[in-house]
């Protein structure tokens, strides 16, 4: 049984980029005939803005998309927020850390990067070097509260996405030990989507290529924790014809805006189908219309595709 999901972070409006991600999850489970899941990533506490789960859920049912299990509706994996999910993190990490796969570490930004051997172009930082790798978890006098680490395998990863192909990484030589828990006791967002993917049996993770770079050091977690990943499929992300991110841009790009503007759904999800191949010219088009035509082939191996300026 086909199970996906759509997993926004409620740290502000959704965009078209955020938007694609929700269209094509949902395309490919409806077309598959399974399950769509709505689960809200609101860990991250300080980045969290109140009222946002409520604007975006409004924003995806504006757009015509609808999901068999959320916070909204319930469901069989139900809490569908990640706030409410703590107790499944806890029990993660502490599966990891008897299987002695993890480590205390209070090693600062500055020191990292300091005898890292090469910058990673990522969005981690420097490559972890190990510093507090043989420490364990004992405690210690500490500099600063400290993260939880993961002791990575100096292995190869490799998977098969269903867009871009095959993937091959190893995490200990691009990421090094990463993250599971951060000093301030928050969550690693890794740490987080992994165990929820896994707990509510998602079979098919499909988000924007912005994300690709995570996905070697999931699917690694996922097996560590000894279940078998889900498939992945990383579409194209949208950015503007002046290649500048949409979610960054400043006003007009919100699907709020394009709401509040008066622009009817099939306008903005023409200019999204147009934008990624899904369709051969840009005219209104509605989800369930976009569904009857939908075969995913358009969407293999792009990894940007740009919206006009104008249609903006
Ligand atoms: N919550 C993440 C975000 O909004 C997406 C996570 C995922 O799809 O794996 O960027």
């Amino acid at each position: 049984m086909y199970r996906g999901r759509f997993a926004p972070s409620p740290t502000g409006d959704l965009h078209l980029g955020s938007a694609a991600s929700a269209l094509i999850g949902w395309l490919f489970a409806r077309r598959a005939g399974g399950v769509f899941v709505l689960r809200v990533e609101d860990i991250d506490t300080p980045r969290v803005r109140s009222g946002m789960q409520e604007r975006q859920l409004d924003d995806l049912r504006y757009l015509g998309l609808d999901w068999d299990e959320g916070p909204d509706v319930g469901g069989p994996h139900a809490p569908y927020r990640q706030s409410e999910r703590l107790a499944l993190y806890d029990s993660a990490l502490a599966t990891l850390s008897e299987r002695g796969l993890t480590y205390f570490c209070d090693c600062s930004r500055a020191e990292i990067a300091r005898v890292a051997s090469a910058p990673h172009a990522g969005d981690e930082g420097p490559r972890y070097p190990g510093t507090c790798r043989e420490l364990g978890m004992i405690e210690r006098p500490w500099k600063r509260s400290p993260a939880v680490r993961l002791k990575v395998p100096n292995q190869d990863v490799t998977l098969d996405d269903r867009l871009q192909g095959k993937v091959v990484e190893n995490v200990q030589a691009t990421v090094g030990d990463f993250v599971l828990k951060r000093g301030d006791g928050v969550y690693a967002y890794q740490l987080a989507v992994v165990v929820d993917d896994l707990a509510m049996g998602i079979t098919e993770v499909v988000r924007g290529t912005d994300l690709l770079g995570s996905t070697a050091r999931q699917a690694l977690l996922g097996e560590l924790l000894g279940q078998r990943p889900p498939r992945f499929a990383h579409h194209a992300m949208v950015i503007s014809s002046d290649g500048t991110r949409l979610a960054k841009r400043a006003g007009g790009v919100s699907l709020r805006d394009w709401r509040l503007g008066g622009a009817p759904a099939t306008r903005v999800l023409g200019t999204l189908a147009s934008a990624l191949g899904l369709v051969a010219k840009t005219a209104q088009i509605s989800a369930s219309e976009l569904l009857q035509a939908f075969d995913g082939k358009s969407l293999v191996g792009r990894t940007q595709v740009s919206v006009p300026e104008g249609a903006l």
